[in-house]
């Protein structure tokens, strides 16, 4: 196990411990696993969803149901092989019913992604969707340029070296054809550090 691996591997014991919010309540009542991330330790990419859905909670594997297929096949448009990726989300639990993370729940598991990105060492963060959007661009001293991700979707901001990406969830093509269109352009953005 190399360096990457044994950090991430203590991360990823601290997350199964972790009970500084209600999620957990809600991962033990519901046999639920955390979703902690998926992918290549020293991935150049990495993709930041918001929280788990119920199939992620069950098998613990990060955008495994419908949304998981159409990021493949938006991964696919750019010849980008989830292996050579890493994907994780803010939150590591999923929250009852898919609702909006809280505020409480961001601020105890922001260290845990803190630490994955720290780690990684990424060049490019994309984020994906509104929620990871706004927490990623605020972490990255970004605040001043965010916006409605309608307005910069599929634009590049940099922080110390990093590039941050924000990108529309997956999700808002699930049955919607012409927006997986929209979406695929803004991954094309992705060809030149593949
Ligand atoms: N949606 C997310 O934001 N993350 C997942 O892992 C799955 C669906």
């Amino acid at each position: 196990m190399n360096e990457a691996d044994q950090k991430l591997k203590e991360i990823k014991d601290d997350i199964l411990k972790c009970d500084k919010c209600s999620l957990r309540n809600f991962r033990d009542e519901n046999n639920y696993l955390p979703v902690i991330g998926q992918g290549n330790h020293k991935a150049d990419i990495v993709f930041i969803g918001e929280a788990p859905g119920s199939n992620e909670a069950k098998t613990g594997i990060p955008f495994c149901g419908a949304a998981g297929r159409i990021l493949d096949e938006l991964l696919g448009h750019v010849k980008i092989d989830r292996r050579d990726i890493y994907v994780t989300n803010i939150l590591k639990d999923r929250p009852p019913n898919n609702r909006d993370p809280e505020l409480n729940e961001i601020e105890e598991c922001l260290p845990y992604l803190e630490k994955q990105i720290e780690i990684i060492k990424p060049k490019v963060i994309c984020t994906l969707g509104r929620y990871s959007m706004g927490v990623i661009m605020q972490k990255f001293n970004l605040a001043d340029k965010l916006d409605s991700i309608s307005k910069i979707h599929g634009k590049e901001f940099e922080y110390k070296g990093i590039k941050i990406i924000p990108l529309y969830h997956p999700a808002v093509a699930v049955y919607n054809g012409n927006r997986k269109e929209e979406l695929k352009k803004d991954f094309e953005i992705l060809k030149k550090y593949v």
